[in-house]
């Protein structure tokens, strides 16, 4: 049996810079995906995702929200996940109809608390922890919160 190689040339899409990737599936088809993949290498994969991360950032200490510690892929990833959360309690907040005012100034109120409950959280990890959090936890959560301030 002849060895095969699985080592294939690519370019990267960002910096022109060739790099060698290694493809297990038919050699015709590893050709075609050379050719039509977008590849990226792993250094300017890197600076995407830092890009995207500071981004992240950007947007939630705009929010409010101090910055992550952990690693930085870990800061990376839990900064995602922040932004998502945050989205989907602002989401929840926007949906929800209020009797008259005093229940809209208490529900303002409990989601405060709620997002300065968040803003504690700094450790990525926490966040990577929680990833799994959904509307309706977070509406139980504001319940909970709601139920103290009455
Ligand atoms: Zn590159």
């Amino acid at each position: 049996m002849s060895e095969q190689n699985f080592d294939y040339e690519v370019r990267c899409k960002s910096c022109f810079n060739k790099f060698i990737v290694q493809m297990y599936d038919s050699h015709d088809k590893c050709l075609w995906l050379v050719d039509n993949k977008d590849w990226y290498c792993d250094s300017c994969k890197r600076e995407y995702l830092d890009k995207k991360t500071e981004m992240f950032s950007k947007a939630n200490a705009g929010l409010g929200f101090p910055p992550l510690t952990g690693t930085q892929k870990r800061i990376a990833w839990a900064e995602k996940i922040r932004a998502e959360l945050i989205n989907k309690a602002n989401y929840l907040n926007s949906t929800l109809s209020h009797e008259d005012e005093d229940a809209k100034t208490l529900s303002d109120k409990a989601f405060l608390l709620f997002f300065q409950e968040w803003q504690t959280e700094t450790d990525a990890k926490w966040w990577i922890d929680n990833r799994t959090t959904n509307v309706r936890d977070i509406s139980i959560r504001i319940k909970e919160i709601t139920d103290t301030l009455l």
